[in-house]
Parts: C-alpha cells; sequence; structure tokens
C-alpha cells in the first residue's frame, strides 16, 4: 500500500465520541499517523511483525500498522468506549487488530501484551497529568526492542535521560499536530502543537 492511501484510508476512521482530557484523547491526524508508520515500514519494522500500539484511542496507528501487512496488531487501551469506536474502524477498512483494555501502568502489562517486535504509540504528552508519558515508555521497553512513539518537540533530552541505559534514541522527523477546539480550556479553533517522531531502540541487557 502507498504512503498515500494509507492515508486516505485512515482518514476515513472515526474519532473520539467523547473525547476525554485527562487521557489526552487527540487522535493522531491521519498525515502524521501514515508517516510514522511507513517510516517505521521502511525500517523493516512493520510487515509480517508483530506489532502493538499503546493507548490506542480510535486504533489509527493500530489500525495502519495492520494494513502495512504486520502480522499481528495488539493494541492497549485503557477506555472501552474508545475500543468500541477503534473496532468499528478496523471492521471498516479490513484491519485486523486485538485489544486488550488496560491500563499501561498495571504491573503485569508486559505479561498481558507478550514480546513484540515493534511498538508505536502516541502517549498522552503529559500536558494534564506531568510525567504520564513514562509508563508509556517504561512499557514500550518491556514488551519491544524497537518503538515509535510522537512526542511534543523538544523531548529528545527529557526522553534521553529517561531511557538512560535502556535506550537509544533517534529523531526520526518532525511534524506538527493540528489540535482542534476539543475541550474547554482550548482558546483557538485549531492550535498547531510540534512534534517528533523519535525511534527508541532498546539496549540489550
Ligand atoms: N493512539 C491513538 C490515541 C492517542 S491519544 C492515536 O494515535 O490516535 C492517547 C491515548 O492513550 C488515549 O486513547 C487514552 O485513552 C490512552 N491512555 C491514556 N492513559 C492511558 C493508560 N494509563 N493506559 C492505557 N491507555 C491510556
Amino acid at each position: 500500500m502507498k504512503l498515500k492511501t494509507l492515508e486516505m484510508t485512515l482518514q476515513k476512521l472515526s474519532g473520539f465520541e467523547k473525547p476525554r482530557a485527562a487521557l489526552e484523547q487527540y487522535q493522531t491526524p491521519a498525515p502524521l499517523a501514515a508517516r510514522l508508520l511507513y517510516d517505521a515500514l521502511m525500517q523493516g519494522d512493520i510487515s509480517g511483525k508483530v506489532v502493538c500500539d499503546l493507548g490506542s484511542g480510535t486504533g489509527v496507528l493500530a489500525i495502519g500498522a495492520s494494513l502495512l501487512g504486520a502480522s499481528v496488531v495488539k493494541a492497549v487501551e485503557i477506555d472501552a468506549g474508545a475500543v468500541a469506536v477503534a473496532e468499528k474502524n478496523a471492521a471498516l477498512v479490513g484491519a485486523e487488530v486485538s485489544f486488550i483494555i488496560a491500563d499501561v501502568r498495571e504491573a503485569d502489562i508486559a505479561d498481558r501484551v507478550g514480546p513484540c517486535d515493534t511498538g508505536v504509540m502516541n502517549p498522552p504528552f503529559g500536558a494534564q497529568k506531568a510525567h504520564a508519558d513514562r509508563p508509556f515508555i517504561d512499557c514500550a521497553l518491556a514488551v519491544a526492542p524497537v518503538t515509535y512513539g510522537i512526542f511534543n518537540a523538544g523531548s529528545i533530552p527529557f526522553v534521553t535521560a529517561y531511557t538512560e541505559g535502556r535506550a537509544r534514541i533517534a529523531a526520526i522527523t518532525g511534524g506538527s499536530f493540528p489540535i482542534r477546539r476539543t475541550f474547554a480550556f482550548h482558546t483557538r479553533d485549531v492550535q498547531e502543537i510540534e512534534v517528533e517522531i523519535l525511534r527508541l531502540e532498546r539496549i540489550p541487557k
């Protein structure tokens, strides 16, 4: 599947019905999601691989990974309502995803997810709750040797320090994330958030 086709397919997916601010529920825009997945595909990390999406929301990344030929896609999401939307989205475009309704902070989360080849995620940036992205990074490193994540621009120093001795970080690409007015505290109709896609490569113990 071509990048443009992937992007157009992901564009068809429904978003959060009632987005919850505390969970930082923002759907990754199709162009950014397609970009992350295509970069991962080109690195040999999607096709024929076991992929997990942490905080899968309405399923954009998980569904895209399936469409690009992942052999198994597991998607972990705390909000059952979002999973219901994601299941409909997967059916709409013929993607196969196994959803796991769980909190990435659960002690046995790595066992529940099982070993994967590749992680993908757009974790909460910690705008509502500081450090909300840490358990996502921990979970990703526990289950997969390589993870592609979307972070706020300027996160490299934090992610590098937080994963010191556990992962090497490579910046894949920057981008921007248009956030439409979703919550009462949003003051503009659309706000562009600068983000970067990072590749976290686990350092073997
Ligand atoms: N991956 C989706 C959603 C990103 S928004 C996309 O790219 O469009 C972040 C998601 O993480 C939300 O769906 C939110 O419900 C979920 N989330 C937040 N905290 C979580 C936690 N502790 N465990 C699992 N999922 C969580």
